[in-house]
């Protein structure tokens, strides 16, 4: 047999898993529910979607299907993706989906209202917990496959390995930040500090939690990672920033970052949002936006993408601004 029959065998079992995981179902997040969780839409129900989807779509970074030997390759692009693909994940059953953000989801959320944000946070990290689980399935049975052990090349096998011990510490970490953020919500205690400002950009929104910022000198703590939690948040005319941190557990990076927003002109926002989208997946913008963004500098971005990737090192590239003159209102 010949290579590419190899190649076309691997690539054939690894879209099945992919499709397998894809259908899997995942219990509700919510604590001692033992009901199935269904496809909870991060956005939607803010009616926050409305003001970055058109007929029901949305421009958003997407990772490309598991490739067999496309290693080199950047494995992310971006997609014109439905609004029901790109925002939802399977986190909570139907019953607490509505219960537990009820608060914010009808129609009185408060920017300026620190439960509120830390609510709106909480279901972000609760969708990268899970998104993350979701990899970790997938590679598992990867490496569970007797044809893929057999056919795979030792140093992928191996890539696959090291990415679900970064996945899984990933999570016990996210977990961590989502005790103290459960805490927080029953008890009113002040452990996470936001801020939260409008700015005059539209049609692009973002939702995430994650340790930017994280440096190689903090891996030699044995102490959970710093997140960073950063969300635009799209309304009619104006887009609400939210940057956030936990008080007890951030450094001098993370708070330096977050005062030069405070300050920032509407000249920095194109470059300092690119740094950060360049490092971030949960986001996604207006495709009449992604329309006006020249071939050219989309190929750039790209190409800080990539020049980022695979990095320890977790720090914005604000080299170049994808939106210039596109999206300031
Ligand atoms: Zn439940």
């Amino acid at each position: 047999m010949d290579v590419s029959d190899d190649l076309r065998r691997i690539q054939t079992i690894l879209n099945k898993i992919h499709k397998n995981v894809l259908e899997e179902k995942w219990p509700c997040m919510c604590h001692d529910c033992h009901d199935t969780a269904v496809d909870c839409h991060l956005l939607m129900r803010n009616g926050i979607l409305n003001f970055v989807t058109e007929n029901g779509r949305l421009v958003a970074l997407r990772a490309k299907k598991p490739a067999a030997f496309k290693q080199e390759e950047l494995p992310f692009s971006f997609k014109l993706v439905g609004n029901r693909e790109a925002v939802s994940l399977p986190i909570f059953c139907n019953t607490h989906d509505t219960s537990l953000f009820k608060e914010i989801e009808d129609g009185s959320f408060d920017f300026q209202n620190i439960r509120h944000l830390l609510l709106y946070s909480y279901r972000t990290l609760c969708s990268e917990i899970r998104r993350k689980e979701i990899i970790v399935e997938q590679l598992k049975r990867e490496l569970n496959s007797n044809i893929l052990s057999e056919l795979l090349p030792i140093e992928i096998i191996y890539a696959k390995k090291i990415s679900i011990a970064g996945l899984l510490k990933g999570i016990e970490d996210m977990n961590y930040y989502r005790n103290q953020m459960e805490t927080n919500l029953q008890t009113l205690s002040d452990d996470f500090v936001f801020l939260s400002k409008p700015l005059p950009l539209k049609g692009i929104y973002v939702s995430s939690v994650s340790t930017l910022f994280y440096d190689e000198q903090d891996s030699l703590s044995e102490k959970e990672l710093n997140i960073f939690i950063f969300h635009l948040i799209p309304q009619n005319n104006y887009t609400q920033l939210v940057l956030g941190y936990h008080k007890k557990h951030v450094n001098d990076r993370i708070k330096k970052y977050i005062k030069r927003w405070e300050s920032a002109s509407s000249k920095e926002y194109g470059y300092m949002l690119t740094g950060l989208l360049s490092q971030l997946e949960s986001w996604g913008m207006r495709p009449s936006i992604f329309k006006q963004i020249p071939k050219a500098r989309i190929n750039k971005f790209y190409a800080v993408i990539a020049s980022n990737f695979n990095t320890i090192r977790q720090y914005p590239d604000e080299s170049l601004d994808l939106f210039d003159g596109i999206i300031n209102t």
